[in-house]
Parts: C-alpha cells; sequence; structure tokens
C-alpha cells in the first residue's frame, strides 16, 4: 500500500474552512504535518476551525487563477470544496450547486500544471441513481448503482461529473485520483442551522430547542419513515485517510451501514434529551430519496475496515456541541 507523504510535505486543503475540512486540518496536524494550508471562500470568522499553524487563505476557487494560487507549491490536494448543504439547500439550489464543478475542474487542472502527486475528491452517495432509492428498504448501493445516471438533480450530476473527471485526469494525464463517495456525514463543530444543515444536526437543534423552551412538539421533513445511514467523522476521518493511501482509484463508497428511518434518529435524540415530543409530520418539506444505505462490501474487502461507529454513540457527542451552542449567548454561538 503506498505510505503516507512525509511529515513536511505541502498538502492543500480545499473548502479547509467546511465542517469536514476543519476535521481534517485538525487530523494532519495531529498526525505530525507541518506543511498545511486550508483554503475557502468563506471569511476566516465563519470557518469551522481555523489553526494559527495552517497557512488559512480566503480565496473562492472556481476561479482559476485562484485555484492555480491555492495548488502552487502543492504535492498532495484534497478537494472538499463545494457549495452544498442538507436536502433544504440542494433542492432549491440546484444551480450553485453544479457550478461547483468549476471548483474540481480548476483544481484538477493547477494540480496537473503543478505536478501534484496525489489528488482526493469527496463525491457524495447523491451520485447513485434515484430509481434505486425509491423505497425504505431498498437494497445498500453498491458502487455499481451510480449507473445508469440518474442522481439527485443538481447536486448529484455535479458529483458524479467531477469524480469522472478525476477518471479521466488520472486516465489521460496520470494524475492520481482517488474519490469517495460519502453518506450522510455529521459530528461537532458543524453547521446546524441557518438552512444548510443536514438531518442529525437538524434534528438535535429541534429537541434541544423544544426542551430549552418546554415546547413538547417537533416539526419532522417528510413522514418519518424515510431511511438512512450516518457517517460520525472519526470514521469519515480514517476512511478518507485509508483511501487517500490505498491503490483504490475507482469511486467506492465511504459511510455507515446502520439503516435507520429518521423517526428512529428522532428516537436516538430524544432519549439523550430525555423527553418525549409529539411529533408534527411535513409533508411538504425536502424529503429526499426514500430510502439510502452505503453497501460496505467492496471498502471491507479491500481495506479490511468500514465505519462502525453507532449512531447512538455519535450523535451523543454531536448533540452535547450543538447543546452547548444553544446555551450561549446568540452572539457568542459559533455559525457557519
Ligand atoms: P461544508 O459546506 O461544511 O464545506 C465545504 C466548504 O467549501 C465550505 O466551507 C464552503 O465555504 C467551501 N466552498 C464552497 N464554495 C467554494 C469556493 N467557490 N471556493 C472555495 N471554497 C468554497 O461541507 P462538508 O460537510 O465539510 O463537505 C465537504 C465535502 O464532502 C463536500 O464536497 C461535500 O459535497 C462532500 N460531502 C459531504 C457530505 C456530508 O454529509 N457532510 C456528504 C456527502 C458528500
Amino acid at each position: 500500500m503506498p505510505s503516507s507523504p512525509p511529515r513536511n510535505a505541502p498538502i492543500l486543503i480545499a473548502g479547509g474552512g467546511g465542517f469536514i475540512g476543519g476535521w481534517l486540518a485538525r487530523t494532519l496536524l495531529a498526525q505530525g504535518h507541518t506543511n498545511l494550508r486550508a483554503v475557502d471562500c468563506k471569511p476566516l470568522p465563519e470557518w469551522c476551525q481555523v489553526f494559527p499553524e495552517v497557512d488559512s487563505r480566503v480565496l473562492d476557487l472556481r476561479n482559476d487563477a485562484n485555484s492555480r494560487d491555492a495548488v502552487r507549491g502543492m504535492t498532495v490536494v484534497y478537494n472538499l470544496a463545494c457549495d452544498m448543504g442538507g436536502m433544504g439547500f440542494i433542492e432549491s439550489h440546484k444551480a450553485d450547486c453544479m457550478v461547483s464543478v468549476l471548483i474540481n475542474t480548476t483544481l484538477l487542472r493547477a494540480a496537473r500544471e503543478f505536478g501534484v502527486e496525489r489528488f482526493f475528491y469527496t463525491s457524495s452517495a447523491c451520485a447513485y441513481n434515484g430509481a434505486k432509492q425509491d423505497r425504505p428498504d431498498v437494497p445498500a448501493l453498491k458502487e455499481e448503482d451510480a449507473y445508469p445516471a440518474m442522481p439527485e438533480d443538481g447536486y448529484g450530476w455535479e458529483k458524479l461529473f467531477s469524480e469522472r473527471m478525476c477518471r479521466h485526469f488520472r486516465e489521460d494525464y496520470g494524475l492520481e485520483t482517488r474519490v469517495v463517495r460519502l453518506h450522510n456525514v455529521y459530528g461537532p463543530i458543524g453547521t446546524y442551522d441557518g438552512g444548510r444543515e443536514k438531518a442529525p444536526a437538524a434534528i438535535c437543534r429541534k429537541v434541544i430547542q423544544a426542551k430549552l423552551d418546554g415546547r413538547r412538539e417537533i416539526e419532522i421533513w417528510g413522514d418519518g419513515l424515510q431511511t438512512r445511514s450516518f457517517m460520525y467523522i472519526d470514521d469519515c476521518l480514517t476512511g478518507i485517510d485509508k483511501v487517500m493511501h490505498s491503490r483504490i482509484v475507482d469511486p467506492i463508497n465511504l459511510g455507515s451501514a446502520e439503516l435507520v428511518t429518521i423517526n428512529h434518529l428522532v428516537d436516538l435524540a430524544e432519549q439523550i434529551a430525555g423527553i418525549r415530543l409529539e411529533r408534527r409530520y411535513n409533508l411538504d418539506a425536502p424529503k429526499g430519496v426514500r430510502g439510502r444505505c452505503s453497501d460496505n462490501t467492496l471498502i471491507r474487502s479491500l481495506l479490511d475496515w468500514e465505519p462502525s461507529t453507532p449512531l447512538r454513540a455519535g450523535l451523543e457527542q454531536t448533540y452535547h456541541w450543538i447543546h452547548e451552542q444553544l446555551t450561549l449567548p446568540p452572539e457568542k454561538r459559533r455559525t457557519f
């Protein structure tokens, strides 16, 4: 298996101000890496995590010149930058989601120009064919289920196109690319409010707010019977590290195989909070596909590993971090 780059290798984290990017920077620092650059288009105070020892730059990576500035001198690139959010965001911002294709395109071109040794891209389970996700009890998604292509409109098409672009840069130009299809990642120090948050953070926030306000009611998007799997951030980081330093060149699932209904996700948040709430189902809210889970046969066979943090354990960490935020005065809360 290819070894990790030396500790002084220059590494770029594109999207370093985001949820996973912030945790990736922390992880690489903890591994002893000393030459990290993080780039994001958000103003620095809005980055999820900022580290003084990381060269942190604010640049819009849809722009060719900015991507060249970001990549020049780097030997390793992680591209996590993307204009995205939960269902509420991606169903109503399809054009914005598709324009993220410019980020991966300009970064790949710069990586080729500057002789980058390895390029990592975070695709998504939204790249999978929607027809294979039309029931709550659908079989888990195998890597080949992305084709024939019928991904999530907007966001999913951009992901599928960009992962193919990685493949062609590898085949045509010899750029070593690695691609994971992430399935719902959650954890502390991520978006929990404002419209871009995903289901685990949104449910935790709603349960906490109901508890703090003494309300005994929660609004759930859809009928609560739709199914998903959720991967804790620690597993995501371990998986990124393993795939990045493997010989796995085709897109591979990186997700939990613990399938739950949204109702069960609410049950868990209620258990952590120690309350029960009356559920009001909003059938007009964005819902996404009916059922989705990661089939981990391939990652298990190639890496002898798969994400294993139980949802209850990861949700507890996430719940406590969001609770901490919501009990601070509004001006002291972290908002991303
Ligand atoms: P995030 O939104 O927290 O991070 C993405 C970052 O990219 C943001 O900080 C954003 O400001 C930045 N960005 C957007 N446009 C940019 C631009 N033009 N130039 C520079 N930076 C830009 O999201 P995340 O949860 O950390 O996800 C990271 C990656 O993983 C994304 O590519 C996402 O599509 C993918 N992914 C995430 C999940 C998940 O559940 N979190 C699931 C599937 C795939």
